[in-house]
């Protein structure tokens, strides 16, 4: 009968797919039972992955200690804390983001109307990076549940811990068909770009974004890359520059120099460097001790590859602060180096590790040049307590984000957009743009088939008359 033959057909069809066809599927499937739609819903799956967070903690502290050797505070302070007030303000706000939107009328939409409706966009792919492996994973998932869709994760094989514990615990908690986990590496993440998705949301390094970019374009789907780059830092001479150098050295050295948004070198004037230098010195034994080898807070590297690439980078500079390393644990220790040149090795691309150039300038003024002579960074960063200086340096310069005497806050301030401009990517996310990046916002007018008079105008003939009664 029709019936067997087409059982047959599909498993026949089953058995020639990828793995990664095979979720791709099985997600577009009930994401189209519309299942996903009711709020309830979304808010019952939010609840669950809280569940999740909170639940398996210790999975997670343990994991991403093995991968990165943070300490299970440093994983609750920069990993799950964050998550979780999103997951919460997701669920609160939900109806809020998901109501329609009325939109301002004017005399011709008067009696319609007329107001922007979110949708969700179907299947959607995200693909997380290995330096905070659960914040970069699992926010983006927060928005795209929220929004109503369903979605692909794929977290970094580069921490394969992490990635362990969420493809093994997290479909104990979600729906396992709308949210699969696929892991993998390059090649999974291939033949995942080769499937059709109504959105794909990347974070990671500028040249793979133009691969996802690439790929993306063949179904002319829709990206977010969320990218990194290299996030200047301008000191005032007439700051606190014992407060300014304790955030910075903060900023630098959390999670070992891999953190998107990390100050990537510091520009000054030469009159300061030294005691620049002096007061990172300090931070750093405040915060890590004489030996921060042996000390529980201070992170590694997370592979040998990257290991021998900052390495690398330190060649031709004066290291002032720093430079021990031992290969075989991926440490290397918290590195600053002065009077760094434009043409130097670290200044090539982005560090992405516990080194910290200083660069002298004359003034704020080569301090914006030398800002504007590069690509366009994730975060500007500015120390001065002089106001004007600081809305100059807005004003002066383009970046994803710009934080004036502190250093990473703005990520967990979720009323922000977070994301990047030019090479250091495309769209935002966090809070309620989550919500509307992983949204199709829909326009709808809704007019009452009365009031025909008024369209008078439009139709043919288009005379003089009708026009004068406009
Ligand atoms: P990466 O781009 O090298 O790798 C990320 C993922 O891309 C990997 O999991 C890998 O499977 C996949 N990939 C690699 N090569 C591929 C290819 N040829 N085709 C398809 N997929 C491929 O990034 P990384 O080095 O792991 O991460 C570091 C970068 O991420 C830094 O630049 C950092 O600034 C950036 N980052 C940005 C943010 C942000 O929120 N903006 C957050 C974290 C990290």
């Amino acid at each position: 009968s029709a019936f067997t033959v087409d059982t047959f057909t599909h498993s026949f069809l089953y058995l020639k797919m990828s793995r990664e066809q095979l979720v791709v599927q099985r997600a577009k499937k009930a994401f189209q039972t519309g299942k996903t739609k009711p709020l309830e819903y979304r808010i019952h799956q939010l609840k669950s992955l809280y569940r999740f967070v909170s639940e398996r903690r210790k999975d997670i502290a343990d994991a991403v200690k093995r991968d990165l050797n943070k300490s299970e505070h440093g994983t609750e302070l920069f990993e799950t804390l964050g998550l979780e007030g999103e997951i919460n303000l997701a669920i609160e706000r939900l109806a809020e983001w998901a109501a329609p939107r009325p939109v301002e009328k004017n005399l011709l939409t008067i009696a319609d109307n007329v107001y922007v409706q979110p949708e969700p966009l179907g299947v959607v792919l995200i693909i997380g990076a290995w330096n905070y492996p659960w914040a970069v994973t699992l926010q983006p998932l927060v928005g795209a549940i929220a929004a109503g869709n369903a979605a692909i994760i794929k977290p970094s094989e580069v921490s394969p811990n992490s990635a362990k514990v969420m493809e093994e615990l997290l479909p104990l908690y979600l729906d396992k068909d709308l949210y699969p986990v696929v892991t993998g590496g390059v090649s999974e993440t291939q033949e995942l770009l080769k499937q059709r998705f109504d959105h794909v949301f990347y974070t990671g390094s500028s040249a793979v974004g133009k691969l996802v970019m690439q790929a993306a374009a063949q179904h002319l789907t829709p990206v977010t890359l969320e990218l990194g780059g290299k996030s200047p830092c301008y000191i005032d001479k007439n700051c606190d520059l014992a407060v300014a150098c304790r955030r910075i050295t903060w900023g630098k050295f959390v999670n070992c120099g891999q953190t998107c948004i990390a100050p990537d070198y510091i520009l000054c004037e030469s009159s300061i460097q030294n005691q620049v230098v002096e007061e990172i010195r300090k931070s750093i034994k405040e915060f890590y001790t004489d030996n921060p080898k042996t000390f529980e807070d201070y992170g590694r590297i997370i592979n040998k590859r990257h290991f021998k690439r900052v390495m690398a980078l330190m060649e031709g500079s004066t290291v002032v602060i720093g430079g021990e390393s031992d290969e075989s644990e991926c440490y290397i220790a918290p590195t600053v180096l002065k009077d760094v040149t434009a043409e130097s090795r670290v200044m090539q691309e982005e560090i992405f590790g516990p080194v910290l150039p200083i660069i002298t300038v004359s003034g704020v003024d080569e301090a914006i040049q030398f800002i504007n002579e590069r690509e366009k960074p994730l975060v500007v960063y500015v120390f001065s307590p002089d106001n004007k200086l600081v809305r100059r340096v807005i004003a002066e310069t383009s970046s994803g984000a710009l934080l004036a005497n502190d250093c990473l806050v703005h990520f967990c301030v979720s009323a922000l957009p977070f994301g990047g401009v030019g090479n250091s990517g495309m769209g935002c996310y966090h809070g309620r743009h989550s919500f509307n990046q992983f949204s199709h916002l829909r326009s709808c007018l809704i007019k009452k088939l009365k009031l025909e008079s008024i369209n008078n105008m439009r139709y043919p003939p288009h005379t003089a008359s009708k026009m004068t009664w406009a």
